[in-house]
């Protein structure tokens, strides 16, 4: 039997008869039918249409390597077929899951050593809240359990992971959990008032020492957070921020734990967003860029001193996942974490793409009238609408504005995202110079329309 030629509107159907999306009106887009991408190649996507796309997403923040990678589909085929699936429970492990870490730790700051792989962002940080809880259990201080996050921070859609993130739309969906904390974010362009951007640092970090008193240091167990914001807005925090956390949370005994899930593996031209800052986290959550989005893989790592007292002290560690360190996965990651360092790419990033990226952007909208900051680093961007530039002043409507200008953005062939009143982007890391023109100008003819259909400019 031949298979059916589907054509677009086949799809929406289906979409819009089977589907929940993640965070959209479903009805909005059921009546408009959502778009239907077939296919990939390096930066570009094509719809059912045949209309090409640059997708400054890096689909969300993952597909690192870009789209096509025919070495990464052929490690995950041969390893299906040597050995598809085994896990981590019956006393057992398998070779790809070692060699996997083995690769990771040899990337890694020599402070790690344990991995607990899961199979996406939102279950590493599940992982964290309970292994750092278990951690201050085996050390006798039970009661060090408040998890302590941002406002604005995300670190997933599980219970937990939304509980630790600071999206109050997410919380208002059965999504609270007692023994949770949160501070303000360090976004300098919105909070600052009349600081300069280091002060509100300092400022912003002194938030974690207030709520760890208010709250009792013998009562915290870790405070967790993104490098950069990555959902939030692609927030830069102001380069006093992180040494001053780092300091707050050695004095008080309380883990700092780090959200790479976006930052990780090469996006800011350092192999984890971290070492960008320059601090030094007790735990790191990983996912995404771990496999470049080719296979669902996340992972928890965890210091020596963490990981220790876990060994040596804890007895049995009461958490599993039936596809924790998956082969296939696991081969995946492999291939894509030796294409990122034998080709080059995290370097390249540093040294040449990133620095080009950046600079370019510069260039477009440092200037431009609708445009109040431009903030990012290595393959990582974001522009700030803003309605009056010397005072930063932002528009009251920058939510619609920023709204407006993705959708044109997708008219004009180009995949870029909005987040409050911010353009933010994440281009694949391969990207190459006239990949990133195309993404500079095509973002460049989406503000500018966006300007004029909305009588701004
Ligand atoms: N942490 C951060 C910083 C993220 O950006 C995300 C996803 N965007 C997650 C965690 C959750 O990852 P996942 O969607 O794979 O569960």
């Amino acid at each position: 039997m031949t298979k059916p030629i589907r054509t677009t509107s086949d799809y929406q159907k289906l979409d819009a008869a089977h589907h929940i999306h993640a965070f959209l009106d479903q009805k909005v887009l059921n009546d408009k039918g959502a778009l239907v991408i077939e296919r990939g190649d390096r930066l570009h996507l094509w719809d059912t249409q045949g209309k090409r796309y640059l997708d400054g997403m890096s689909g969300l923040w993952c597909t690192n390597l870009g789209y096509g990678r025919k070495d990464l589909a052929d490690v995950a085929h041969r390893q299906l077929q040597e050995l598809p699936y085994y896990n981590l429970f019956f006393q057992t492990t398998h070779p790809r899951v070692n060699e996997l870490s083995e690769l990771l730790f040899s990337l890694l700051p020599n402070r790690y050593s344990h991995a607990i792989y899961t199979n996406s962002g939102s279950e590493a940080n599940e992982v964290l809240i309970r292994t750092v809880r278990r951690y201050w259990q085996i050390l006798d201080k039970p009661e060090k359990s408040i998890m302590i996050g941002r406002w604005n921070g995300y670190h997933g859609s599980t219970l937990g992971s939304t509980a630790l993130g600071g999206m109050g739309f997410m919380h208002e969906m059965g999504g609270m959990l007692p023994g949770f904390a949160h501070i303000g974010e360090p976004y300098w362009y919105a909070r600052g008032g009349e600081l300069d951007e280091q002060a509100f640092g300092l400022k912003a970090a002194a938030e974690l020492e207030t709520k760890i008193l208010e709250l009792g240091a013998e009562k915290v167990a870790a405070f967790v957070a993104e490098p950069f914001q990555g959902a939030g807005g692609m927030i830069f925090p102001p380069a006093s921020y992180w040494s001053e956390i780092q300091r707050i949370c050695r004095k008080y005994d309380v883990l700092l734990c780090a959200d790479e899930v976006i930052g990780g593996f090469g996006r800011t031209g350092e192999w984890f967003a971290h070492e960008h800052f320059g601090f030094e986290p007790d735990t790191l959550s990983i996912a995404k860029g771990l496999t470049s989005g080719y296979i669902p893989m996340g992972g928890l790592v965890l210091s020596k001193t963490i990981a220790e007292v876990l060994v040596e002290k804890g007895g049995v560690f009461a958490s599993g996942l039936t596809y924790s360190g998956h082969p296939v996965a696991a081969a995946v990651a492999i291939a894509n974490i030796l294409a990122l360092r034998n080709e080059g790419i995290v370097t390249q990033v540093k040294n040449d793409t990133g620095p080009y990226l950046q600079k370019i952007l510069r260039e477009a909208f440092n200037n431009h009238p609708l445009i109040g900051d431009v903030q990012g680093v290595g393959m990582v961007a974001a522009l700030q609408f803003a309605e009056e530039k010397s005072s930063r002043k932002r528009f009251e409507a920058e939510n619609d504005i920023a709204w407006h200008c993705r959708t044109v953005g997708f008219e004009e062939g180009l995949i870029i995202r909005s987040t409050l009143g911010r353009m933010i982007m994440a281009p694949a890391l391969i990207a190459n110079h006239s990949e990133l023109d195309e993404l500079v100008e095509k973002t460049l003819r989406a503000v500018n329309r966006t300007g004029q259909e909305l009588n701004l400019i």
